[in-house]
């Protein structure tokens, strides 16, 4: 069985484009995983520390068969083959940040991870992407993507590319 699973990449060091689009190709690659959909990419206001670069964001839709836990080890892997430090600092820069904001209709609720994320409602640059290719969503514990979106502001969010980006050439 494979189930939808959106997740929110995010990138503001080392070429946060080529970050991304190198992250896309690993989710691709991933076993019993398909890249089904990719939003518009967007820059973002950073969260936390202001003295960082702002953010390349944007959300992916994968048919998904491993189960929760393979697939947030597989996405920490991608984050270190992509030169991702782990710093103390909350929120500091990273070259790679890979969230699994939905995955199916699950409700997970685990110390290393929480499904539906658990910060999804405040960020713009999560709720707007997501729209883009989840449309009319509604999350498992009964929120509607619609009023999420109502009440988040499209602030500190610029949008950067309409199409998708999986065919742009690659430096690497
Ligand atoms: P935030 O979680 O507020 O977006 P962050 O992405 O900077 O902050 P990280 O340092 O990347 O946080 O991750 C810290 C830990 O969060 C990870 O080691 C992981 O185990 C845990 N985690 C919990 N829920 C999730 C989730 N839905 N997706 C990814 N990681 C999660
Ligand atoms: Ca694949
Ligand atoms: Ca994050
Ligand atoms: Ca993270």
């Amino acid at each position: 069985m494979t189930e939808a699973v959106y997740i929110g990449l995010g990138s503001n060091l080392a070429e946060p484009l080529e970050q991304l689009h190198e992250a896309l190709l690993a989710l691709a690659q991933l076993p019993h995983t398909q890249l089904r959909a990719v939003s518009s990419f967007y820059t973002s206001d950073p969260l936390g520390p202001a003295d960082q670069p702002r953010y390349v964001n944007a959300v992916a839709l994968l048919d998904c068969a491993l189960e929760p836990l393979t697939l947030l080890d597989a996405l920490q892997q991608i984050e270190l083959n992509q030169g991702r430090v782990r710093k103390a600092e909350r929120w500091g820069p990273r070259t790679l940040d890979l969230d699994i904001l939905l995955f199916g209709q699950r409700l997970l609720d685990e110390p290393r991870l929480r499904v539906p994320h658990y910060h999804l409602q405040a960020r713009a640059f999560v709720l707007y992407p997501l729209a883009e290719i989840a449309g009319q969503l509604r999350l498992p514990d009964g929120r509607q993507l619609d009023d999420l979106l109502a009440a988040c502001p499209f602030v500190g969010l610029e949008k950067l590319s309409d199409s998708a980006t999986l065919d742009l050439p690659h430096a690497r």
